[in-house]
């Protein structure tokens, strides 16, 4: 068998998908993998579909990174919002998120 299929993408450097960098834990994920969030006044909100124009973060769908970027004011700063910004919306999207997914958690095809 001389059939050998030629792989281009042998480079360190990985595959080319978009990374963002998660307000909470400061690591680098891709996209698909974190939650989007925008500033609308003075709250948070989940960005479904990334519609939403304007200033956006991204979080790991993970409570603890939620958690850690309310522990450091990330949001407040990402959206130069005051110390007063609600996340309420984004806590409630993470907890539908992270409850339950054990079986629900299709991958949607690109
Ligand atoms: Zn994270």
């Amino acid at each position: 068998m001389s059939n050998v299929t030629i792989r281009k993408s042998a480079g360190s450097t990985g595959t080319r998908e978009c990374l963002r960098t998660c307000i909470g834990c400061r690591q680098r994920g891709r996209q698909s993998d974190l939650m989007r969030v925008v500033a609308k006044g003075s709250a948070v909100i989940p960005d479904a579909g990334d519609r939403q124009a304007g200033r956006g973060g991204y979080l790991h769908y993970d409570q603890k990174c939620f958690d850690a970027a309310q522990q450091r004011q990330a949001f407040s700063r990402a959206f130069r919002l005051g110390s007063s910004v609600s996340v309420e919306a984004v806590a409630k999207a993470m907890q539908e998120q992270t409850d339950g997914s054990q079986s629900g958690d299709e991958m949607s095809s690109q």
